[in-house]
């Protein structure tokens, strides 16, 4: 089928929109028209080439949601009509990674997420002339229908405006995930957030929901700590007029319990690194380009200090996802205000450029306004 996306035919060159071929979902996979979706900095990491070559030409896209058109032979879990929130890890359930109860690092989706492939190895996406395009992070959602492996469609309760589910499977799944599964923060402890970008900004409520009683949220553009503030950090630091780390260690009588470095880049593991106290732990979320690396005072081991990582919230995603669908409902999570920007597919190389310049927090595309549940009498702003 005809179908409008976003391609990347190479870094450098701006993101196209034009119609492109998809196939029919094989065995295992599903077809999904796509409500919105938003757009995240791994998709400027993955246009600016920055994350290794021979990822293009490729159709963006990786968190998003949308409603299931048809499925292909074999799926159960969800059937036409459902509404989806996408999954860009759908693990195969029997992988070593799988198998030890970590479904995130699944080997097979992790190659073919890599390789541009859905998990058979092979793509349904092509352009107008035969090319093959590889999909996004096994999503490709930045287009008006994908086709992705079953466990990449992952079915929403009710009630969730399109929209706002669009965040829950990069954004969402992250963040919370870092703050549960790699921090497993206690009430009352103190956290410093380094980024309140997309991903930043849903630490923070995640450190918020776990009981933290003092959030301290570093960023160098005012509007985002306004953000901050929104989804419950306790203080705030302008990294552009202060210096993060003595604040923080000033204010928590020492350094915090738990830093979040959410940039992905050397300087801000750095000041995490120095935020945190005597036994502390810096949790990595951000990505950083490939070839990038980091240093700390390695005397500080001594301190008890640990430096973590963490992937797509180092949890079973497919599996918490409806649950972070269901904080939202009940109010606990709040996925509006963390939009900054919405417009249309034709939009998508402005927003990655306001990722590019620090500017708002997520863009989500109303790649069908309607079915995204966008209310009509709303600007697309
Ligand atoms: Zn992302
Ligand atoms: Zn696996």
């Amino acid at each position: 089928m005809r179908i409008r996306a976003a391609v990347l035919y190479e870094p450098g060159r701006p993101v196209a929109v034009e119609e492109v071929e998809l196939d029919e979902p094989k065995a295992g996979e599903v077809l999904v028209r796509v409500a919105a979706a938003g757009v995240c900095h791994s998709d400027v990491h993955l246009a600016d080439g920055v994350l290794g070559d021979g990822r293009w030409p490729m159709v963006l896209g990786h968190e998003g949601a949308g409603v299931v058109e048809r499925v292909g032979e074999g799926v159960t879990h969800v059937s036409a009509g459902d509404r989806v929130a996408f999954c860009f890890v759908p693990a195969c359930g029997a992988c070593r990674f799988c198998l030890a109860g970590k479904p995130n690092l699944c080997g097979p989706a992790g190659e073919n997420a890599v390789r541009g492939t859905l998990l058979d190895g092979t793509s349904r996406l092509r352009l107008a002339d035969g090319t093959t395009l590889q999909h996004g992070l096994m999503t490709a959602c930045f287009a008006e229908r994908t086709v992705v492996a079953g466990a990449g469609a992952v079915p929403l309760p009710d009630g969730l405006p399109l929209w706002q589910a669009a965040l829950l499977g990069c954004g969402v799944v992250t963040g919370l995930g870092a703050v549960r599964n790699v921090a497993r923060l206690q009430e009352g402890d103190s956290v410093a957030v380094f980024g309140c970008g997309g991903v930043g900004l849903q630490v923070i409520a995640g450190a918020r929901i776990a009981g933290a009683t003092t959030i301290v949220a570093v960023d160098r553009v005012a509007e985002k700590l306004e953000l901050a503030r929104q989804q419950g950090a306790t203080h705030v630091v302008d990294g552009a007029a202060e210096k993060p780390v003595s604040v923080i260690r000033k204010l928590t009588d020492g350094g915090v319990d738990t830093a979040f470095e959410v940039v992905g880049s050397p300087e801000t593991i750095r000041l995490a690194w120095g935020a945190i106290r005597p036994g502390g732990t810096v949790v990595v979320v951000g990505l950083a380009p490939k070839g990038v690396d980091a240093a700390v005072p390695a005397i500080e081991f001594l301190a008890d200090k640990s430096l973590k990582g963490t992937y797509y919230g180092s949890g079973n995603p497919a599996a918490e996802l409806p649950g972070y669908a269901r904080l939202a409902l009940a109010g606990d999570l709040d996925l509006s205000t963390v939009v900054t920007h919405t417009t249309s597919l034709d939009g998508v190389e402005e927003a990655l450029h306001r990722l590019r310049k620090g500017e708002g927090a997520r863009t989500v595309l109303l790649i069908d306004p309607d079915l995204a549940d966008w209310p009509s009498d709303r600007p697309i702003r």
